[in-house]
């Protein structure tokens, strides 16, 4: 059976910076979900950063929050987590929430904390995507169903 890796709040736990959820609906997701198939993670919580916390985002090479803190090594440590459940669990891809600094893999805010986002991939999607993992957002669930249909195709055959 194939294992998806999903970000936690897209899951539905209340693991967001301001202690709510991004709760998706999508018919895949929720019936990978009710198979049992979506394994959640929040990296921010594995990196041991608390909720709720205060905001992100990467500048210039580092994560730092709105209080000025230097969060990097929290998010390094929640993406080195999330990439060994993705591994220990043979993850045929991720699901990951846009625009976070840690799960975006397309846009990420531009690190001036003013609303503006940029071309970029967060800590976690970026450290999937450099060991081999497709990393997919909360948009794109159609497409990761092809990529789902293709593996249990294989799935059977072997
Ligand atoms: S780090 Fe990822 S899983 Fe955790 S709350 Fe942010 S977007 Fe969701």
């Amino acid at each position: 059976m194939p294992k998806i890796l999903v970000s936690a709040c897209l899951y539905g736990e209340c693991t967001k910076y301001d202690g709510t959820n991004n709760i998706l609906k999508n018919p895949f997701f929720l019936r990978w979900k009710n198979r049992g198939e979506l394994i959640p993670v929040c990296p921010e919580v594995m990196g041991g950063l608390p909720t709720p916390r205060p905001c992100s985002e990467i500048c210039g090479g580092k994560v730092i929050n709105t209080l000025g803190e230097d969060v990097t090594e929290a998010f390094n440590k929640g993406a080195r987590e999330a990439l060994d459940i993705a591994k220990n669990n043979n993850v045929t891809f991720a699901i990951l929430k846009q625009g976070s600094p840690s799960c975006g893999c397309k846009k990420i805010h531009d690190g001036t904390f003013s609303g503006n986002k940029i071309s970029g991939m967060g800590v976690t999607a970026r450290l999937l995507t450099d060991n081999g993992i497709v990393v997919f957002d909360e948009d794109d669930i159609a497409l990761a169903n092809l990529l789902y249909t293709h593996a249990g195709k294989k799935h059977t055959h072997h």
